[in-house]
């Protein structure tokens, strides 16, 4: 499989190349040149099969021959045995025909983990047989960065510095950073908000001489390995609720596109999905573009459910290349209105296909708090304030005839003042985790200041 950039002038890749660099040069981020099918026998016997067996074979049509299949079988098998549930990413029964699909039982309690372990893998084998070594450089508002730091803990290939805004992650998220030993991982925390940390990051990949010296890379989730790792988890899942002779709908939280745009994947792979559903909080540009036609910035506004605070959503990228039938140039007109004047409209047709394929639902800041509340009273389940924008967007839009799976994204003791203000107690931390507030931290304060970052991190480097 090759990997062609939506901006069309980027040079094509194999995967392991489109995985190791991650932003194309022209600016546009990476896909397959073709969507691989899965025969209707393949998806009937993914219900019955290991998360792994599934793994692979979702995968495997995507790697090429990056990895012989025994090395990549044992990548997957080593990726999710630190899961804490044997069914890696389990369903459980929320109401009638509505299903939550549990992706928090890796070692960070949100979902980032399960393309994260693999990639960590992934990375670690490919350097090492290239001889290579990379400076991974990470900028979080908090469940990207522990889970990169979880899966590069302690890997040989890799060096990982993280800048989170000081002051401004949950204890938890602070502590699943800062906790960890390895001489590897480094928590950075910044004298700034997660704007100036990623505007930071944004600097080193633009300082070119930096960039070579300490073989920058990034694993943010622009990063095509990361949503394909995510692709699985929409076949168990469906598989598990009568696909492919019954088609299933999915509802996402959603910040930066990449979880929905797997399932996306995976429907274009053959899976029959009727409804992908767009869950947004207050920051609903996604939501608006549906209801408009028209894909308009405007400021963020901090919300109990941080995760989905974003205005860019950078792989809506990838699916406006297939809305405008893979034409790059046409890709690169709207991404350059969209930095100059703030959006652009939509062509007719794309519209039509968008609201095709896509549904969207936008929900509060009370009615989230209600829904942790109410879905607590009714079925004991707590929810996180993520996956309870989720399920509240589901039950307005779904069609009780069709089964409903809502991603349940984190666990809710990553969120526990937002639980606790909804239901009046904080959620435990699952037993792998609950001696996190009895570890040491070790975490490095920073400035906002990019030489003074540069020189920390060449010194830190082995
Ligand atoms: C990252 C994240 C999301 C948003 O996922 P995207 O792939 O960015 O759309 C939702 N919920 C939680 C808990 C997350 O960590």
């Amino acid at each position: 499989m090759r990997y062609v950039s939506t901006r069309g002038t980027a040079p094509v890749l194999s995967f392991e190349d489109a995985m190791l660099s991650g932003l194309a040069r022209d600016g546009g981020l990476y896909v397959p040149e073709t969507w691989p099918q899965l025969s209707p026998e393949t998806i009937r016997g993914f219900a019955a099969a290991p998360y792994e067996d599934v793994a692979l074979s979702v995968m495997a049509p995507f790697i090429g021959d990056a990895f012989s299949e025994e090395e990549f079988r044992a990548m997957i098998a080593r990726a999710y045995a630190g899961f804490a549930h044997g069914a890696r990413c389990p369903l459980v029964q929320l109401a009638p025909n509505h299903w939550l699909l549990e992706l928090f039982h890796g070692p960070t309690l949100a979902f980032k983990d399960v393309a994260m372990q693999l990639i960590g893998q992934m990375f670690e084998t490919a350097l090492a047989r290239a001889g290579r070594r990379v400076t991974i450089v990470g900028a979080t508002s908090g469940d990207t960065g522990s889970a990169a730091i979880e899966a590069f803990r302690g890997l040989g290939a890799v060096d990982v510095f993280i800048l989170y805004p000081d002051g401004r992650v949950s204890d938890v998220q602070r502590r699943q950073m800062t906790t960890p030993g390895e001489a590897n991982v480094h928590a950075l925390a910044l004298d700034g908000d997660f704007d100036a940390c990623q505007a930071r990051l944004k600097d080193m990949f633009n300082d070119h001489a930096f960039r070579e010296e300490v073989g920058l890379a990034g694993v943010n989730s622009i990063n095509w390995a990361r949503v394909l790792a995510q692709v699985v988890y929409f076949f168990t899942a469906a598989a598990a609720r009568g696909a492919p002779d019954r088609a299933v709908s999915f509802t996402v939280p959603t910040g930066n596109f990449g979880d929905i745009f797997a399932g996306y994947v995976a429907k274009r792979m053959g899976l029959p999905i009727d409804r992908l559903v767009i869950a947004t909080n207050q920051n609903d540009i996604l939501h608006r573009t549906l209801v408009d036609g028209a894909h308009r910035k405007e400021g963020v506004r901090p919300s109990i459910s941080p995760s989905m605070d974003i205005q860019v959503s950078s792989n809506f990228e990838r699916l406006l290349f297939d809305l405008y039938d893979r034409e790059g140039p046409a890709i690169a007109q709207l991404m350059s209105e969209l930095g100059t004047n703030g959006g652009f409209t939509l062509s007719q047709g794309a519209v039509a296909a968008l609201r095709a394929e896509f549904a969207s639902g936008r929900v509060g800041e009370d009615e989230t708090l209600s829904a942790i509340r109410d879905w607590h009273a009714r079925t004991g389940e707590t929810l996180c304030p993520h996956t309870a924008v989720g399920v509240a967007v589901a039950e307005t839009v779904r069609d009780p005839a069709t089964p409903m799976i809502t991603l349940a994204t984190a666990h809710p003791a990553k969120f526990p003042d937002a639980v606790e203000r909804a239901i009046g107690t904080r959620p435990a931390l699952p037993p792998h985790m609950a001696d996190l507030f009895d570890r040491s931290e070790r975490v490095t304060r920073v400035p906002d200041d990019l030489t003074a970052l540069e020189t920390l991190i060449r010194e830190a480097r082995p």
